[in-house]
């Protein structure tokens, strides 16, 4: 079960943050370090709407950069949204959350329009 970790500590941010950054390149399209996404990437965001490129059709999606970070993880950081499993005791970004954020605000703006 994973729960979220609350006011998670600096150190512990910094930490995860260098363990989610890798000097590899992209795990789907296979681009290096600061180049372009190929297209039909898995990995790959539309930098217009923030959702994956694959299922995106604003049709203004960009090309987004393989930085050696899986998406969301600035925002992640950012927020300080970090997660623990209580079975094996790892503790990781929360990427759930900061897509049901999202999908939050996507609705509040849905219903204000
Ligand atoms: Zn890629
Ligand atoms: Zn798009």
């Amino acid at each position: 079960m994973f729960h979220e970790l609350k006011n998670p500590p600096q150190w512990l941010l910094e930490g995860l943050m260098k363990e989610a950054t890798s000097e590899r390149s992209c795990p789907d399209c296979a681009v290096g370090l600061m180049k372009k996404h190929t297209e039909g990437c898995d990995v790959a965001r539309c930098l217009t709407t923030g959702d994956q490129r694959l299922c995106c059709d604003c049709g203004d999606c960009k090309f987004d950069i393989w930085d050696g970070k899986w998406p969301g993880t600035n925002e992640a950081y950012a927020h300080g949204f970090v997660c623990y499993d209580d079975l094996s005791g790892q503790i990781m970004f929360d990427y759930n959350r900061l897509y049901e954020e999202k999908e939050k605000k996507k609705e509040k703006k849905e219903k204000k329009d």
